[in-house]
């Protein structure tokens, strides 16, 4: 491991002046923040990250969930996984983001990793974590192994000629289907993103994996009120049964109402180089009546424009009905 200096700052403002030395919020940043460790640590033992500079931001006061005046609620970067996940107001309002949580990594990863972590997780690409491999996100420029080599866990939707590593988080994807809003602090003042907007698209430039800017820092993630009588679930679908990252997930929030879905949010895990918001499939599903009918149309149109490698076709039919099941789980709950 490279060496690097430990920095605990005393408070927010002190935390992004010194980020805001780095020449970049991404990969190869040499100033990064510490939250819970369980992606950063991991990937500097690797040399994938190696940082000049940690600052500790564990002591800033981002670790409260709390209820908005418009009835939504404002969850603060530094929570902790497990918190979030047993929160009673989440589990009462927003279950998809609960479920999500709870079917990521293990008990004990949960219990350290934070919300502004989780944001940021990086891919499990394998040539990501070897630095004796090519990677353009790693290194721009160096090639991408993986699109001639072992793909069978890489993306099918979003991917570039220059990378096709999946997104791996389960929380994520809960996220995007409940709307939620990013909150930035930066040198220039605060922000807020659309969840949809956050993580961008690998194009060109796969070492750019957020809007993030040096000296950005996450603070919360706002969720609008919950939409009432809203059926919410995550179904994550994986190679065992725990402590696995999904080969396909979705997380659905559908409305009912008259027989006939009123409202859906659709989002998919392990298949797109980002969370995977599809709008196709909620307008297949808007004013249909809840029946395998609808249901197929709607995994039809979220994968349609599916693009798989040597390894990883299955992952169409997969994601498919993985769609299909959440929603026949979700609209006879
Ligand atoms: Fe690197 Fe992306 Fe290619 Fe994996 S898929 S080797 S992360 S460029």
């Amino acid at each position: 491991m490279h060496t690097f200096e430990f920095i605990r700052p005393a408070d927010q403002a002190t935390a992004i002046a010194t980020a805001a030395q780095s020449k970049t919020a991404q990969q190869g940043a040499d100033v990064r923040f510490l939250g819970g460790g369980t992606t950063l640590i991991d990937l500097m033992k690797l040399n994938v990250e190696t940082p000049t500079r940690v600052l500790d931001i564990n002591r800033l006061p981002l670790d409260r969930i709390e209820a908005t005046p418009d009835g939504g609620v404002k969850i603060g970067a530094m929570v902790r996984n497990s918190d979030l996940a047993n929160h009673a107001r989440v589990q009462k309002d927003s279950l998809v983001l609960s479920q999500a949580i709870l079917q990521g990594a293990s008990a004990q990863i949960r219990n350290m990793a934070t919300v502004g972590g989780n944001l940021l997780q990086r891919t499990r690409c394998i040539y990501f974590r070897d630095t004796a491999m090519a990677c353009n996100k790693r290194e721009p420029g160096s090639g991408c192994p993986a699109i001639t080599g072992h793909n069978r866990t890489l993306a099918i939707l979003g991917a570039s000629e220059h990378c096709i590593a999946t997104n791996p988080s389960d929380m994520c994807v809960a996220l995007a289907a409940l709307d939620a809003t990013v909150h930035i602090q930066g040198p220039k003042g605060p922000r807020a993103v659309a969840f949809g907007d956050f993580h961008l698209l690998p194009g060109d430039t796969p070492h750019r994996e957020t809007v993030l800017e040096p000296g950005d820092l996450i603070t919360d993630v706002t969720l609008p009120p919950p939409i009432a009588g809203s059926k919410q679930v995550y179904l994550k679908l994986r190679d065992r049964a725990s402590y696995e990252f999904a080969l396909a997930s979705a997380a659905v929030v559908v409305t009912m109402g008259s027989g006939k879905i009123t409202r859906a949010r659709i989002a998919l895990g392990g298949v797109g180089t980002k969370p995977w918001r599809s709008s196709e499939a909620e307008a297949a599903l808007t004013g249909k009546p809840a029946n395998e009918g609808t249901f197929r149309q709607a995994a039809e149109a979220a994968l349609r424009h599916a693009k798989p490698q040597s390894e990883n076709k299955f992952k169409i039919e997969l994601a498919k009905r993985c769609v299909m099941h959440s929603l026949r789980m979700a609209t006879t709950a």
